[in-house]
C-alpha cells in the first residue's frame, strides 16, 4: 500500500508529469516569468469554467482578500462580518486594514456562517461580509445575498476552499463558488483543490469598474507605467504557476468527483455510528470536499489521533482554535461562551485524510482504522 497522507500532491504530479514538465520547461526557455502570455491565458481559462466576466490573478488567498477590500474602499472603521470558524486569513486581512472584524457564530451542520447570526451582527457601521466556503461546500448564498441587498452590503465571497464548487441560487441557476457575490477570492496554495507548486491566488468579479481597480490595486496601484492613482500592493501569480494551473483546471471536475468518492466511502463506512457524524450535505451546494471533516462524540480525539497516526495515518484538527480565542484576535468585545456553535466544533473535529489519490486499500486500511478505535467505547 502507498504510504497514506493529507493531501498526495506526488502521486498527483506523476500522472500529469509530461504536461508538467514540459510546461515549466517553456517558461524556463521563454523567460517570461512574470505577466508572461501563460498567467493571461490561465485567467481567460478561468474566467471560462467559472462563466465570470473578470479574473484577477494575484499571489495568494490572503492577497486576494485584502485586495479587495482596498478595491471596495472599506475604511478604518468600517465593520466586516466574519464567521468565528475558519482560517485566520480572512480576520487577519480585516485587521490589517484597521477595519473592525465583527464574528458571528457558525451552522452546526455546514461548519458554514449562519445567516441568522449575521442578521443580528449589523449595525449602522457594517460595509461587508465575508462568508466562507469552509471546506468545500458553500454557504447559504441565497439568504446572504438578499441580506446584502437589504442592507446595501458588500460580500466578499472567500471560495478559497471551494473551487469548482456549484450553488443552485432560488432561481435556479447554478453558479460556481466565488461567482455570486461582489466579489470572490481564492487560493491556488499546493494543498487548495485547484493547487499549484507553489504561492498563488484570484479574485473573481463581474463589475467592470470594479475589476479595473483590483487590476490597479494589485500593480502597485498603477494605472499607467509610473502613475500610481491608488495605494497598492505588488501581488503578481508567477507564469510558472499559471501554466501548472492551466493544465490542473482542465482535470479539476475530476479531481472533484475523485474527492467525492472518498468522502462516499468514508460516509458508508461511518453512516450510522453515533460516535461519529458524517459531513452535512447542503441541498443547495455541491460540496468538492477540501477538507472531510468528523464530528466526534464521546471519546477523546486526541487519542483517536494518536491511534492513527501509529498506523501511519494522519489526521488533523481544522481549526482547534476559534478565532476569538486566538492570542492575536482577543477582542475585549468577545469572551469564550460566546460563540458556542464554533467552540463546540473546535474542541470535536477531526479531518481525515483527503485528496484525488486514495484508492480502495488506502480507504479500507483508513475506515478500519478509525471504527477499531471508536468501536471500543
Ligand atoms: C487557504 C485559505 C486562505 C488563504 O490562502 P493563501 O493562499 O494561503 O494566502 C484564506 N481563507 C481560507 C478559508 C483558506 O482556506
Amino acid at each position: 500500500m502507498r504510504k497514506i497522507q493529507m493531501v498526495d500532491l506526488k502521486s498527483q504530479y506523476e500522472k500529469i508529469k509530461t504536461e508538467i514538465d514540459s510546461a515549466i520547461a517553456n517558461i524556463i526557455e521563454s523567460t517570461a516569468f512574470i505577466n508572461g502570455p501563460e498567467v493571461k491565458n490561465f485567467q481567460q481559462e478561468l474566467e471560462k469554467y467559472l462563466g465570470v466576466k473578470h479574473v484577477i490573478p494575484c499571489a495568494n488567498g490572503t492577497d486576494a482578500l485584502q485586495v479587495s477590500m482596498m478595491a471596495l474602499g472599506l475604511k478604518p472603521g468600517d465593520e466586516v462580518i466574519a464567521p468565528s470558524f475558519t482560517f485566520v486569513a480572512t480576520a487577519e486581512v480585516i485587521a490589517l486594514l484597521g477595519l473592525t472584524p465583527v464574528l458571528v457564530d457558525v451552522d452546526s451542520n455546514t461548519f458554514n456562517i449562519d445567516p441568522e447570526a449575521i442578521k443580528k451582527a449589523i449595525t449602522p457601521k457594517t460595509k461587508a461580509i465575508v462568508p466562507v466556503h469552509l471546506f468545500g461546500q458553500c454557504a447559504d448564498m441565497d439568504v446572504i445575498m438578499d441580506i446584502s441587498s437589504k442592507h446595501n452590503l458588500f460580500i466578499i465571497e472567500d471560495a478559497c476552499q471551494s473551487m469548482g464548487a456549484d450553488f443552485i441560487m432560488k432561481n435556479g441557476t447554478k453558479k460556481k463558488a466565488g461567482t455570486i457575490g461582489h466579489v470572490g477570492c481564492t487560493s491556488f496554495f499546493p494543498s487548495k483543490n485547484l493547487g499549484c507548486y507553489g504561492d498563488g491566488g484570484a479574485i473573481f468579479t463581474d463589475d467592470d469598474e470594479l475589476a479595473k481597480k483590483l487590476r490597479t490595486v494589485v500593480n502597485h496601484g498603477m494605472t499607467v507605467r509610473y502613475h500610481h492613482d491608488l495605494i497598492g500592493v505588488n501581488s503578481r501569480l508567477d507564469s510558472i504557476q499559471a501554466a501548472i494551473l492551466k493544465i490542473k483546471l482542465k482535470r479539476l471536475d475530476e479531481y472533484a468527483a475523485a474527492r467525492n468518492n472518498a468522502a462516499s466511502y468514508y460516509d458508508n463506512a461511518f453512516k450510522g455510528n453515533p460516535k461519529l457524524k458524517t459531513p452535512a450535505r447542503y441541498a443547495k451546494s455541491n460540496h468538492v470536499f477540501h477538507q472531510y471533516t468528523l464530528i466526534t462524540n464521546g471519546f477523546d480525539r486526541t487519542k483517536l489521533i494518536e491511534h492513527l497516526h501509529g498506523k501511519g495515518i494522519p489526521a488533523m484538527v481544522y481549526y482547534p482554535i476559534p478565532m476569538h480565542l486566538q492570542k492575536a484576535y482577543q477582542d475585549p468585545r468577545y469572551k469564550e461562551g460566546d460563540f458556542p456553535v464554533t467552540e463546540a466544533l473546535a474542541k470535536s473535529v477531526i479531518s481525515l485524510p483527503m485528496h484525488t489519490e486514495l484508492d480502495a486499500e488506502q480507504l479500507k486500511y483508513i475506515t478500519d482504522s478509525v471504527l477499531e478505535f471508536v468501536n471500543r467505547y
